[in-house]
């Protein structure tokens, strides 16, 4: 596939991202009805490339989604990764951290998340909510969660040297944009279950979250653990980039499928045999 054409949506290591510059409704001049139909094809080839990884049993993927509410953490897992196998994928959720989890270091229950060899894991929020949801509500010192920036690189540095490859995805929407989704949760009476008063809560909270992405996205996105801004008002548009930028990451992990553990010769032999009625 040669370099995917959404490389465009990685941040650059060491550069500040201001999400004022980046555009949530941007559709790179793409159809809608081709972008679907070509994400379906990616979507089969996506799975393809699973089923090999999965069968080489050396190397992983974490695919960590983060959004503001409304983002569509949902519909990606739904749409893109909800085509691959279940069998070697797995989606995690975290949420407020438990007692026990507190009682830990921050990175402790993701530490027990992370992909087995072969695997492709989903972590629908991460470690990154010990730096946007936990500044944002001071939920501890600056002195503690300004240091957090360092620790999640050197975390991920360590898993990437160890085999996974990592993908993190912020899904950027604008303003507006999730105003629309509040109302069309309220409409919708398959929706409605959606409707959360702690989004509404958090909305007060838009510019400060804004400045914390800002941060996490510029401090952390590194050649081993990219972050992507994906334009995310247009949810086909979002699927098409997401989708595109695993199978792209995929291909060039060159995936090997192991060799046969008996000699095709001799199992061959013993099938004509079966078939023969011997
Ligand atoms: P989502 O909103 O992702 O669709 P949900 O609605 O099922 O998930 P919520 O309980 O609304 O579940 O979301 C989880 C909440 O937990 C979010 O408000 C999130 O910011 C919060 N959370 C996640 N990690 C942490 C953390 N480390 N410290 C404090 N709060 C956290
Ligand atoms: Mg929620």
């Amino acid at each position: 596939m040669g370099n995917s054409r959404w490389i465009k949506f990685r941040v650059e290591p060491g550069s500040r991202v201001r999400l004022d510059d980046m555009r949530p409704d941007d559709t790179g001049n793409e159809k809608k009805q081709a972008a679907v139909q070509h994400t379906g094809k990616l979507q089969k080839r996506m799975d393809e490339m699973q089923f090999h990884l999965y069968a080489e049993h050396k190397r992983s993927v974490l695919i960590c989604l983060q959004a503001p509410d409304a983002g569509g953490k949902d519909g990606v897992i739904r749409h893109v990764i909800g085509s691959m196998n279940p069998q070697g994928c797995r989606v995690v959720s975290f949420k407020q951290p438990s007692a026990e989890e507190l009682d830990h270091d921050f990175l402790w229950r993701i530490e027990h998340q992370t992909p087995t060899r072969g695997e492709i894991v989903i972590f629908n929020r991460s470690q990154y909510e010990d730096v946007l949801v936990v500044r944002v509500h001071n939920l501890v010192p600056k002195h503690v969660w300004s240091k957090r920036y360092r620790e999640i690189n050197d975390f991920e540095r360590r898993l990437s040297d160890n085999g996974t490859h990592i993908l993190k995805f912020f899904l950027h929407i604008s303003k507006e944009e999730q105003l629309r989704r509040f109302k069309r949760r309220l409409n919708d009476r398959t929706r409605q279950w959606k409707v959360s008063e702690a989004d509404y809560q958090e909305r007060q909270y838009w510019a400060d979250y804004q400045q914390a992405y800002e941060d996490a996205l510029s401090k952390c996105s590194t050649d081993y653990a990219p972050w992507f801004v994906i334009p995310s008002d247009h949810k086909w548009f979002r699927n098409l980039v997401i989708t595109e930028i695993i199978v792209h990451t995929l291909e060039r992990l060159g995936i090997q499928t192991p060799a046969p553990q008996v000699s095709l010769a001799e199992m061959r032999r013993k099938y004509h045999q079966l078939k023969n009625g011997k």
